[in-house]
């Protein structure tokens, strides 16, 4: 095919920033003027990228549907297209004759390197490449310390990172778009096979809106019906006391800006002050992924490596059955397998619960924490390398402003205080679900004899214990002391 002329069409690479609204990329390609062209490449593995799990795929499949249909209701078409980024960008370049490329940058560390040798090819061939801002409130390289080195405190680097954080307004989403004067082939989204091949994700979908238009109902209903409850919410299982935006910030449907710019517009509706609103249980979260990606991007090798190095000599005893038990929600403590049963069946587990099991298989199976990451990486649809690497070293006391490792959740007393009723647990571990709220927590405290007549044979119907509390924390504490005395 003979090259087009150079003309002033503009590139738009979608990768996690699947909206319109906010969307910095698309804003300047709009502004550009002339026709613009949006793409998606799919070609994680061959970039060094961690090969999307099987939630994010689901996940992923629908919202690009929906970021195809806003597209043609604009006027233009999703082209999308399989194979390594620079060669297929050259190659629509080739196409279009297509003078610039625009996207929102990534942060993970191999995606960096990608991003950095693609601007490169492209400026070589004289085409304009620009990329921006679009899924942080800061850029992890501009909050430093007094020292002007990275934070590894939550604390003051949520302070410093509000400090100069005057967000403009967010960027309109532009009202129509001039597609290019000819066909350009597109794969279709189908073509791409992210839909799992077994019915696995048949319970996500009642459960999900994927695409910018859920996202934005979401935040919606959550600042005004939930967001006052949050501070004492949050950490309730059995409530529907979070927002569930994970998904939708991890694809970039909403951005950390619009969920800003619309907490401080309901709290300056209802008086509330900007210090107060600023440091709002909810917005203190969004702030926690902020430190993900700052961590992440400052420390490039902490997904498979502890941060605190003395955590590489920790005795870890690899069990491929125990990670199973795990895996599948057998361990025979309730929360426990309530929370990875809801992991499964609808691709997301409450913040509380992740917290519960990633203790449980780092400290009471002294499995090590990069299994379960893996195990999360695969099943959950918010799926998200900061995110996912920051709770993970967390948990397992190996990461930056992390949870002590001498700490070990009791899933018992966990569960009694988290769900009182029992409420989360009956329903994922529908076998107890006739267990009163003083025994659902520790089935086996029961009498035998009332258990059977609950339907409940401990072994048979549901699992006893896997481990004993108080030998798995000695044995626990056992490890860590020889971790630190370098044994
Ligand atoms: P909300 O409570 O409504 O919070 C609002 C937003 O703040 C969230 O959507 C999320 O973007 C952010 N946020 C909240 N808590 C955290 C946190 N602790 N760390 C970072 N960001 C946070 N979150 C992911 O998005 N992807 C992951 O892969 C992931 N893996 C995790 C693994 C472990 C072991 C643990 C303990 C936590 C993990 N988290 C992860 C953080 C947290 O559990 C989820 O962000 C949260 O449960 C999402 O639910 P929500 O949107 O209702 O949160």
């Amino acid at each position: 095919m003979n090259p087009v002329t150079r003309n002033n069409t503009t590139i738009v690479w979608f990768r996690t920033d699947l909206r319109l609204t906010d969307n910095p990329a698309i804003y300047a390609a709009s502004q550009r003027g002339g026709s613009v062209l949006p793409v998606f490449i799919w070609g994680p593995e061959e970039e060094g990228e961690w090969p999307l799990g099987g939630a994010s795929k689901w996940w992923l499949h629908q919202s690009l549907g929906s970021l195809r249909q806003s597209l043609v209701s604009l006027g233009t078409p999703l082209i999308v297209r399989r194979g390594l980024a620079l060669e297929v960008l050259r190659q629509l370049v080739r196409e279009t004759g297509a003078t610039a490329v625009v996207w929102n940058r990534r942060y993970e560390p191999a995606i960096i390197a990608r991003d950095r040798g693609v601007k490169e090819g492209l400026r070589a061939l004289g085409i304009e490449a620009e990329s921006f801002n679009g899924s942080l409130l800061r850029e992890p390289w501009t909050v430093k310390t007094k020292t002007g080195g990275p934070y590894q405190v939550f604390t003051p680097f949520w302070r410093a990172c509000r400090s100069e954080l005057e967000p403009p307004a967010a960027l309109r989403p532009p009202a129509s778009l001039v597609p290019v004067d000819r066909p350009v082939q597109s794969l279709t989204i189908t073509d791409l096979g992210l839909e799992p091949r077994i019915d696995w994700a048949a319970g996500f979908t009642p459960v999900w809106s994927p695409g910018e238009r859920g996202a934005q109902a979401l935040l919606n209903q959550f600042l005004s019906q939930r967001e006052g409850a949050y501070a004492h919410d949050r950490d309730r299982p059995d409530r529907e006391g979070t927002s569930r935006l994970s998904p939708h910030l991890h694809f970039g449907e909403i951005s950390p800006r619009q969920i800003w710019l619309a907490a401080a517009a309901i709290a300056a509706a209802s008086g509330t002050s900007s210090t107060q609103w600023q440091e709002s249980r909810f917005l203190t979260e969004v702030g926690w992924r902020e430190f993900a990606f700052h961590l992440l991007y400052h420390f490039p090798d902490t997904p498979l490596a502890p941060l605190r190095p003395e955590f590489s000599r920790f005795p870890w005893r690899p069990d491929a059955a125990a990670l199973r038990a795990w895996q599948r929600g057998q361990t025979g403590y309730p929360l426990v397998d309530a929370g990875m049963r809801q992991l499964w069946k609808t691709g997301w587990m409450h913040n509380r619960v992740r917290m519960v099991v990633a203790s449980f298989l780092v400290k009471h199976l002294l499995l090590p924490w990069q299994e379960g990451a893996r195990w999360f990486w695969d099943t959950l649809v918010d799926a998200d390398l900061a995110s996912n690497t920051l709770g993970w070293q967390w948990t397992a006391g190996c990461g930056a402003d992390a949870a002590p490792f001498f700490r070990i959740f009791n899933p018992v007393s966990q569960g009694e205080k988290f769900d009182p009723e029992g409420t989360y647990v009956r329903t994922w571990v529908p076998e107890l679900a006739r267990l009163p709220a003083h025994w659902i927590h520790q089935p086996w405290a029961a009498p035998a004899a009332e258990l059977r007549d609950l339907g409940v044979v401990l072994g048979k119907t549901y699992p006893r214990p896997m481990v004993e509390h108080a030998t798995a924390r000695a044995d626990a504490l056992a490890a860590y002391a020889a971790t630190r005395g370098g044994a």
